[in-house]
């Protein structure tokens, strides 16, 4: 079944990125609608979870999903030499990446946006009421933003997202 909502900003993917947008849009006093492509966050995780420390001071990071602090990470670029990153002002932590998803996410819905999971996000036209976006799963439903006081900007792609929007 198919149905039309209308929200202030939509935004595609609880990844890392989205959950937070979805959050700060809340905060700000924006209806969104959080829209995730998988049955449940954090199912997907593209991530080894390792933090650098000054995320924990910029955005809402549950304690509880801190493991171990790191005080080395070698990284191995395509030409596979080995790069240590670590040294004074390096200061990382261990995290369990599906549960600062799922965290992250909370936080948004706490905030008051809506999330709506096994929602893949298929298209978006703009016509002279605002964007028509439409995404297909459990939940199918075309959002309409009309009372988008953001004029046009009412469609946030996140991470692997965009390249589906882009089409
Ligand atoms: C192997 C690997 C290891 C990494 N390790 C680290 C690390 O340790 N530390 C670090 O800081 N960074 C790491 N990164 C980078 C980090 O994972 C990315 O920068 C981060 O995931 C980007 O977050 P995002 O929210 O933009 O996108 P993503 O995390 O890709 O989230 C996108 C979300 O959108 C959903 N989605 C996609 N298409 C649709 C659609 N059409 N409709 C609805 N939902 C959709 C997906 O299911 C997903 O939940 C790593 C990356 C890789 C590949």
């Amino acid at each position: 079944m198919s149905h039309r909502r209308d929200f202030d900003v939509v935004v595609v993917g609880a990844g890392f990125a989205g959950s937070t947008f979805a959050r700060v849009a809340a905060q700000q006093g924006a209806c969104g609608l959080l829209l995730e492509n998988s049955s449940d966050v954090g199912q997907v995780v593209h991530s080894t979870g390792v933090l650098i420390a000054e995320v924990l001071e910029l955005t809402h990071i549950p304690q509880s999903i801190l493991l171990d602090p790191v005080h080395t990470f070698h990284i191995y670029p395509p030409d596979r030499r080995r790069i240590a990153l670590n040294g004074p002002g390096f200061r990382y932590w261990m995290s369990n990446p599906a549960g600062l998803l799922r965290g992250l996410a909370e936080a948004a819905t706490a905030a008051g946006s809506e999330l709506q999971t096994d929602a893949r996000f298929t298209q978006a036209q703009s016509n002279s009421g605002g964007v028509i976006v439409t995404c297909c799963g459990s939940f199918s439903c075309e959002a309409c933003c009309i009372r988008c006081r953001l004029e046009r900007q009412c469609l946030v792609c996140c991470g692997s997202a965009c390249r589906a929007w882009a089409g």
